[in-house]
């Protein structure tokens, strides 16, 4: 029997023990700095070597481990590496780039003697080469090269799987941080439908903080108040979900209701549940995307709102002129000249009101479509606002109307027709909202770059949760008093646009009960 002699068993031992550590290891900076240690240790005892990785995509190489190198003499060790790798992309082996090794060992250590590059190869494809300098010219048999072979083919697997480690480690990490950061809830449920991921955004929503919700079963956390058509309880119950042919995508489920919170409140969501299966198709985990809908749902009350608000719009001018022109066609009567000058009188302020009304419309879809367009002329302020102040004061006797512009208020560059439509729209709300009549007052006055406006009532006001949303499309404060008056929540939201356009800035300050102000403050260039 042949005894392999004492030293190459104990070679052996440490090179089964490197490899076992390497192998575990799976930090890909700490199996290269092993890796370097023991090829270092194996060749020279003592030396210097180092490491350079292969990035596929650009197929260049970059030192990744280095040991007794001066760090000062990487950058040119790194152009010097980059010459020797076309080298052997150009077909030569290594051992034809003597000159290009000799002059790297020259770099690192003049005193250095012999070298051995070792490519790290995986499955035919380079991962990356390994070099290990030598003060000395030593003896290498065919037998130590073999070990060396193995051993670099041992080094370039682990090296490889601590890259493939290092790439899923930064795809999860790139996953949690965009679940992190996700506006819509995220959470993931087990076969079981306990929680396992809860985001923040999914906290914010249930009022549960995610150190409490993991763990749980869902319908502790989600807790539905009204629902349709059906929960994912179900839903699972109905066999949801199918189990998956080969190219089918998952069969999503979609929930949609009102969920009661933890801390009681209720809030309307949709939530959106994918299976997820494993490679042999069993169900792992079920993701669920969860919407905050308030905002889709006050759209959709917005708009109800709008529909059955302008039909009666419409409806009233409409009724009234058929009214009125039916009544004073009537053939059996005959009508004295007053009277039939103020049934056309009425007539006429109808059609005018209808007209009003549909350009409001057409303004507000065309703004939606394109931005507003301004025909700019030189525009007196104080001028518009008496003018709109005549207008409506011959529709109203309940109110007192008060103009307060100083004496030389400054021209602006606006757009005529729309600054009318404002001072229209400001001053029918007035009136409007301020339904026991009052002083609506307009006003004025100018700085050194802005001029500014205001129309006052001493009606209901608006209370401060409102204030946010009257400038709205289709907006309308939900009261007895919107329900009774006409509107169709455009007049501000067009008022605010056309002030937009011109550069300028329109405000409410009021107080539910004591009247409000819109402020309105313009450029002066
Ligand atoms: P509307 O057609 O309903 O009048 P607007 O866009 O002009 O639409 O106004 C939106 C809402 O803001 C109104 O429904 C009303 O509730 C409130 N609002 C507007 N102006 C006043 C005001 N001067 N005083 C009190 N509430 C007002």
């Amino acid at each position: 029997m042949l005894l392999l002699p004492d030293y190459r068993v104990r070679q052996r031992d440490l090179l089964l023990e490197i490899i076992r550590a390497m192998t575990a290891q799976l930090d890909l900076g700490e199996v290269l700095k092993l890796v370097l240690k023991a090829s270092v240790a194996m060749l020279a005892g003592h030396g210097v070597g180092f490491i350079a990785l292969r990035n596929p995509a650009t197929d260049d190489y970059a030192i990744r481990a280095i040991l007794n190198i001066d760090t000062d003499k990487l950058p040119e060790l790194e152009s010097q590496l980059a010459e020797l790798v076309a080298g052997v992309s150009e077909g030569q082996k290594f051992d034809d780039l003597e000159d290009n090794l000799q002059q790297m060992a020259e770099l690192i250590d003049p005193e250095l003697r012999q070298l051995f590059p070792m490519p790290l190869v995986m499955a035919g494809e380079p991962v990356g080469l390994l070099l290990v300098f030598r003060d000395y010219v030593g003896v290498t048999t065919p037998n130590d090269l073999q070990m060396l072979k193995s051993f670099a083919d041992q080094a370039a697997i682990a090296v490889h799987n601590a890259q493939l480690y290092e790439r899923v480690n930064r795809e999860r990490q790139r996953l949690d941080a965009f679940v992190r950061h996700s506006a819509d809830g995220v959470m993931i449920l087990d076969t079981q439908r306990k929680i396992v991921m809860f985001n923040p955004a999914l906290e914010r929503m249930t009022a549960w903080n995610s150190a409490d919700a993991l763990g749980c079963h869902e319908e502790e956390v989600i807790v539905w108040g009204v629902v349709e058509p059906g929960n994912l309880q179900d839903a699972m119950l109905a066999g949801w979900p199918k189990k998956p042919s080969q190219d089918d995508t998952p069969e999503t489920r979609h929930v949609e209701g009102d969920i009661v919170r933890l801390d009681g409140l209720t809030l309307g969501v949709a939530i959106t549940y994918v299976p997820l299966y494993s490679s042999d198709g069993k169900l792992v985990n079920v993701i669920a995307n969860v919407r905050d809908i308030t905002s889709f749902r006050r759209a959709q009350e917005m708009q109800n709102v709008f529909i059955s608000g302008i039909s009666h719009e419409l409806k009233t001018p409409v009724a009234l002129i058929k009214g009125y022109a039916g009544t004073l066609r009537r053939e059996d009567a005959s009508w004295d000249v007053q009277v039939i000058r103020d049934g056309l009188l009425v007539i006429e302020d109808e059609a005018d009101r209808l007209t009003d009304l549909i350009e409001n419309l057409l303004a507000a879809s065309k703004l939606q479509a394109e931005r507003m367009r301004l025909t700019l002329t030189d525009v007196r302020l104080d001028e518009l606002a008496a003018r709109a102040v005549e207008r409506f004061q011959v529709q109203s006797s309940k109110h007192r109307f008060q103009l307060t512009f100083p004496a030389h208020l400054p021209v602006i560059q606006g757009d005529a027709a729309g600054l009318r439509r404002v001072f229209d729209n400001l001053l029918s709300n007035a009136v409007k909202y301020s339904p026991e009549g009052g002083v609506i007052e307009v006003g004025g006055s100018a700085s050194e770059k802005t001029v500014s406006v205001y129309v006052r009532d001493q009606g209901v006001g608006i209370s401060p949760d409102e204030q946010d949303h009257i400038f709205d499309r289709f907006y309308r404060v939900d009261g007895a008093l919107s329900r009774k008056t006409q509107g169709t929540g455009l007049g501000l939201y067009l008022t605010k646009a056309i002030i937009e356009a011109h550069n300028g800035k329109i405000h409410v300050e009021s107080k539910p009960g004591e009247g409000s102000t819109f402020i309105i403050i313009l450029p002066l260039s």
